[in-house]
């Protein structure tokens, strides 16, 4: 019986592994070993780390939580979660394990868009986050995509990088007479209809193809993901949600499911950085554990 399941080992989880080893709990981390950032080279933005592949930010990271006592990983697959009594059983592809508490450090599920090729470009010079990425694409010809509901916000946003902008909708709604005019003052390019193609090499996309043949060059891309946490290892679990299907969780990640937890990026239902989910992790050990010290006293 373990203190603590982690489910994920990306930087929320092996953060709060770490925090468990430290404060002499037992802790299990269950990882696939597929993380998001699995398609980019490099990461940004992490204070000490600002440039590391993220294998490479993985290895240290759990190099540093596999040191305490206390805590595993396994390399599996999550499958199923029951809570029976006080207790948690986590089925995985090999095996089954007991705990008193869980932790979804699983990340986020994440949906691309459906056009051709996005994904021989997709975290090379096609990303969602200028926050990331966005210096690296700095000053070169972007393709910004978009929906309605970001479309007042992301063009703006971008500008600061670059200011060759093709705002493309992709077919999800028309852009508005008002935007079009601003559009055309800040000289960017827009499209409404859906995008068919990228093209480019070794990474690099070099231009967009729409539905109706046109193409224009471009130098890189800000494209718009979809994202959710709706995991089928947590189909066995009457967790509450939210409106937009978000794990409902207060500021400690505690779900309506007492001993069941979320951090980083399940936490949020959004996607953030390396460096938000490490502290994140952290955070939400430490208050899981204390849970337990309060329990035990
Ligand atoms: C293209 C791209 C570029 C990025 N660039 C940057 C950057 O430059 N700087 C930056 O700070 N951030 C960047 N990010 C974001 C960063 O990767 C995330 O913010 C961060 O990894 C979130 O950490 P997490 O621990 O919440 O989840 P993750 O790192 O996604 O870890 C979740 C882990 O859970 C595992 N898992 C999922 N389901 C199961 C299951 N059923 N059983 C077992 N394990 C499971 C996954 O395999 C994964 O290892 C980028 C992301 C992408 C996609």
């Amino acid at each position: 019986m373990y203190d603590a399941i982690i489910i994920g080992g990306g930087p929320a989880g092996l953060s709060a592994a770490l925090n468990f080893g430290r404060g002499l709990k037992t802790a299990l981390v269950i990882d696939a070993g597929e993380p998001r950032n699995r398609v980019t080279e490099e990461s940004h933005g992490y204070l000490t780390q600002d440039g590391v592949s993220p294998a490479e930010f993985r290895k240290a990271a759990e190099k540093d939580a596999l040191s305490y006592d206390g805590v595993s990983l396994e390399r599996d697959w999550a499958t199923n979660i029951e809570k029976t009594n006080e207790y948690f059983t986590v089925t995985t592809k090999k095996k089954q394990y007991t705990s008193r508490q869980v932790l979804l450090a699983a990340g986020i599920r994440e949906h691309s868009p459906k056009i051709k090729n996005f994904e021989q470009f997709y975290g090379t010079s096609v990303f969602y986050c200028p926050w990331c990425d966005g210096y690296e694409l700095r000053n070169r010809r972007l393709a910004v995509m978009v929906d309605e509901n970001f479309i007042n916000h992301m063009p703006m946003l971008i500008s600061n990088w670059s200011s060759e902008l093709l705002i493309c909708m992709n077919g999800t709604g028309e852009i508005s007479n008002e935007n079009k005019e601003l559009f055309e003052k800040k000289g960017f390019k827009y499209e409404e209809s859906v995008i068919t193609e990228l093209n480019g090499a070794d990474g690099e996309v070099k231009s967009i193809t729409f539905e109706d043949g046109t193409t224009e060059n471009i130098e890189g891309m800000i494209a718009m993901m979809e994202w959710d946490t709706h995991f089928d290892f947590l189909e066995g679990l009457d967790i509450k949600r939210g409106e937009k299907g978000e794990i409902e969780t207060d500021q400690f990640g505690a779900t309506s499911v007492p001993g069941l937890f979320t951090a980083g990026e399940t936490k949020t239902n959004f996607t953030g950085q390396l460096i938000n989910a490490a502290a994140n992790g952290a955070d939400v050990a430490k208050f899981m554990i204390m849970q337990l010290v309060q329990k035990d006293y």
